[in-house]
């Protein structure tokens, strides 16, 4: 596990600027939700932290690491995405063992990092199901494995729950805060719903068009907007 340190990242495609000069430290072990509308930049925040892409300036620090250079593979975090491409050949065993198995991960632990994940989520009886046998909420918990069995420092999330329908949305959002309770990895979350903001985070962070608006607290958010972007955003219902 290892705390997040974002410096003054900004970044640029062409004219577009898309981030404005974004800071923020988020501790170790910390749930942190980056909320805000479509298009403000949550995806591109969280693909820079991966590596996926480059920031035009700034800086990114993992743990005591500086992360600003690394490629993807080098950074020790795992990505969820809302879409959670499954090889669809492949065993959920083998999905979820896939990235171990890349990086050289002796088959022995490959095979128990599975089984712990795998209970963990309770989809231990699905492990010889191929994807097309699954639900939409079985497939994102294999995602959710996937990312697991890595053991990361961090979890990064964007939008993961957004393929499911609205009940099992709000039961797979319980279960991902009672894994982070469990797990206590480090997590940047992002959603466009503010429901989630309000019941999965330690701290929320609101954007508007590539700028932080508020940082705080669900609670002081809620009853403490720093604006008027904020308030309407928060106080809407979702
Ligand atoms: P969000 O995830 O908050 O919906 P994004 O980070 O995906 O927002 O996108 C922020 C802005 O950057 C949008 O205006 C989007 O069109 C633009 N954008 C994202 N990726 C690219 C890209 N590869 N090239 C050009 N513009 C991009
Ligand atoms: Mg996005």
């Amino acid at each position: 596990m290892a705390g997040i340190r974002i410096e003054h990242v900004t970044k640029s495609y062409g004219g577009l600027s898309v981030l404005k000069d974004f800071s923020l430290d988020i501790a170790d072990g910390e749930f942190v939700v980056l909320v805000g509308p479509s298009g403000c930049g949550k995806s591109t925040m969280l693909k820079i932290l991966a590596g996926l892409e480059e920031a035009s300036s700034g800086k990114v620090t993992i743990g005591e690491r500086d992360v600003t250079d690394l490629s993807p593979g080098d950074r020790d975090i795992a990505m969820v995405f809302q879409n959670y491409a499954l090889y669809p050949h492949l065993t959920v065993r083998k999905n979820m063992g896939f990235g171990l198995k890349m990086r050289g991960t002796e088959a022995a632990e490959i095979e128990r990092r599975v089984t712990e994940a795998a209970r963990i989520l309770a989809i231990d009886h699905l492990l010889d199901r191929r994807p097309r046998a699954l639900s939409g909420g079985q497939r994102q918990r294999v995602a959710l494995g996937r990312a697991i069995v890595r053991e990361p420092l961090a979890f990064l999330m964007d939008e993961p729950l957004s393929n499911l329908d609205a009940k099992l949305r709000v039961h797979t959002r319980a279960e991902i805060s009672a894994l982070h309770k469990r797990l206590g990895v480090t997590t940047i979350y992002v959603t466009h719903d503010q429901t989630e903001a309000m019941t999965m985070a330690d701290r929320i962070v609101i954007m508007k068009d590539g700028e932080i608006q508020q940082i705080a607290h669900p609670d002081l958010m809620f009853r403490e907007p720093a604006n008027l972007f904020v308030a309407g955003f928060i106080g809407s219902p979702g």
